[in-house]
């Protein structure tokens, strides 16, 4: 079964604040995140076991907060490999994850696990896309058993061979054919990839799932490149209704997978309640 989206939730990722989710860790994300006026904290869940499920739940109640999970694998778990012990253990991560979100409540589950979080060297074949599309499918029917939903991030060419556009994502979700599978897009990606901000989301229309705000360095929002009053204008014609989550990285805040996969080499910021709040002050502005 599918949830159906209807309820605009602003959130933050988690790594604006925390690297880890250690206690410590955990409190000053989720402390902050709902003082800055966040709904929504997206919890990074590469590795499950690292995550306490009743902490979380506790943190959640005590500042009102939504939890979204973000899942990503890498070469020893992707999906899309040639390789069926490979392609196995990477849905056999992805179900432990969604175990995670769903014992601490969450219901979305997104980021760009199609397949690996790596440059590839070459073109994904035939058989990485079916792959891909396999387990996928067997994924999104273990996670409508538990009621959540994922959201299929579509990133740069640098982070995935399978697909970096918003149509090419939606191609994919029509052969997954799961009700509950959404496109999550991501607009530093889109920066990269899309013919502008506007057509992507359009196409996606109800299809969209979840949504990243990213500048195009990755830091604060309105220093950059990225269009988002014309990303903005196309969700309101969509009339989108989901999360909308910031999303930001700097060495200042480090996930040891994540921060490296991810390229993050310079420190865009240092104050993340500073940074948190001239972007949840910017998102609204221009979408509420
Ligand atoms: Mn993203």
């Amino acid at each position: 079964m599918s949830q159906k989206k209807q309820k605009l939730l602003f959130g933050g990722h988690s790594l604006v604040w925390a690297g880890d989710w250690s206690v410590k860790n955990a409190r000053f994300a989720a402390s902050s995140a709902s003082r800055a006026g966040y709904d929504l904290i997206e919890i990074l869940i590469a590795e499950p076991e690292k995550i306490d499920a009743a902490m979380t739940k506790d943190l959640l109640a005590e500042f009102n907060l939504t939890a979204a999970g973000c899942f990503v694998i890498n070469a020893t778990t992707d999906i899309s490999s040639s390789d069926k012990s490979i392609v196995q253990a990477g849905e056999d991560l992805a179900k432990r994850a969604i175990d995670k979100l769903a014992a601490i409540g969450g219901v979305e589950l997104d980021g760009p696990f199609a397949s690996s979080l790596q440059p590839y060297e070459q073109p994904a074949t035939k058989e990485n896309r079916a792959n891909s599309v396999g387990a996928m499918k067997r994924i999104a029917d273990y996670a409508a058993d538990k009621n959540i939903n994922l959201n299929i991030e579509i990133v740069n060419r640098y982070e995935s061979n399978l697909m970096n556009t918003a149509k090419e994502g939606l191609l994919y979700l029509e052969e997954v054919d799961k009700p509950n599978v959404y496109l999550h897009l991501d607009t530093y990606h889109m920066n990269i990839e899309e013919d502008g901000m506007v057509e992507g989301v359009l196409a996606a229309g109800d299809r969209l799932g979840y949504v990243h705000v990213g500048e195009s360095h990755r830091g604060y929002l309105g220093t950059g490149n990225v269009d988002f009053d014309s990303f903005f204008g196309a969700l309101k014609k969509i009339n989108y209704q989901g999360p909308v989550t910031f999303e930001s990285f700097s060495s200042a805040v480090v996930d040891p997978a994540l921060s490296n996969a991810l390229r993050i080499w310079r420190n865009l910021w240092t104050d993340s309640d500073d940074l948190a709040v001239k972007a949840i002050n910017f998102m609204k502005k221009r979408y509420s």
